[in-house]
């Protein structure tokens, strides 16, 4: 049987059950945590029983798995995330990989090949593969998957870069990629361009955040090459609102692609971009609806009255994130 590692350890895929496909548990730089929110915003015990009580009232709402790209540059800290999947039956499935959406980390900008500390391979590839394999720093805990990013940008030195080196690793390892997208640049052909390029197996990618376009011809050409597409900022009405997210699905369901979507709401228990209270409070009122429960509760049974069956949002759901897993 074919397993993949949570933060609890391996399960059999079919064990994934309902998965979100693009959920932090948190997003929170250390760096920031440590020098301003110690003793001000943060509270560690206060916003672990938190997240339990966030991710117990999830699970009751009949999902079983989400998937965490917290990577380096969102604040992967696994130990925290570990006591808070001590606490909960659902299961936590974490990434390798860098959120950068231009220069790679100053730790990685001088060494690699033909770089001042000439390396015969990039080191980032080292890294991502030893997350992998071996486990995530002396936590136990492995990676399952790769997380890299093309935004407005687009293929910038360091962007390529960590693209490529994600798909290094990829094909060392047989991981699966999710890659953040802008889709107002129609970032996601570029990340097919490069992984094309680098021979990486497309149905093994998931194009993040492609349901903020409601251009079915690109999504239709994404989804045509092989890639699984991110329906999954659902509750972020900034960057499409929840009608036109579940329209541009019911079209595509039409039109044969169920099984190449899978749903999220791109939520936290808590992000740092909106430290303490007030900025706590203000992000509620900005996106009311952005948190893990707003597809159970309102986005499903609307997918159900407008014609989606039951058939298709087990595939978006669970056959398609245990496929990617497989
Ligand atoms: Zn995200």
């Amino acid at each position: 049987m074919p397993t993949v590692e949570t933060v609890r350890g391996p399960i059999d895929t079919a064990d994934l059950g309902a998965t979100l496909m693009h959920e932090h548990v948190f997003v929170l730089s250390t760096e920031h945590l440590q020098n301003y929110g110690a003793g001000d915003w943060w509270d560690e015990d206060e916003r672990v029983a938190d997240a339990v009580d966030q991710l117990n009232e999830l699970k009751a709402l009949g999902i079983d798995t989400i998937v965490d790209p917290t990577v380096w540059g969102l604040g992967r800290y696994i130990p925290r995330v570990q006591r808070v999947a001590e606490q909960t039956d659902l299961n936590i499935v974490v990434a390798t990989g860098l959120y950068t959406y231009d220069e790679v980390p100053h730790q990685y900008e001088h060494r690699g090949p033909g770089l001042l500390l000439d390396l015969p391979r990039d080191p980032m590839v080292d890294d991502f593969v030893g997350d992998i394999r071996d486990g995530i720093a002396d936590t136990g805990v492995k990676a399952a998957f790769l997380k890299c990013v093309v935004e407005v940008k687009g293929l910038t030195p360091g962007v390529e870069r960590t693209l490529r080196a994600c798909a290094a690793a990829h094909r060392e390892t047989g991981a699966p990629i999710t890659v953040h997208t802008s889709s107002p640049a129609q970032a996601g052909r570029l990340a097919v361009q490069v992984f094309r390029d680098e021979g990486v197996d497309l149905t093994k990618v998931v194009i993040g955040h492609a349901g903020d376009s409601n251009d079915l011809d690109y999504l239709g050409e994404l989804a045509d090459a092989g890639c699984l597409l991110g329906m999954d900022r659902f509750g972020l009405d900034l960057y499409n609102p929840t009608s036109s997210r579940v329209d541009t699905i019911v079209a595509l369901a039409q039109r044969g692609y169920a099984d190449r979507m899978v749903l999220a709401h791109d939520a936290s228990c808590y992000i740092d971009y909106f430290p303490g209270p007030d900025a706590q409070a203000a992000k509620a009122q900005i996106a009311p609806n952005w948190n893990y429960t707003h597809i159970s509760r309102d986005v499903l049974p609307v997918l159900r009255e407008r014609g989606v069956t039951d058939e298709q949002v087990r595939q978006m759901l669970v056959d398609a994130p245990r496929r990617y897993f497989e």
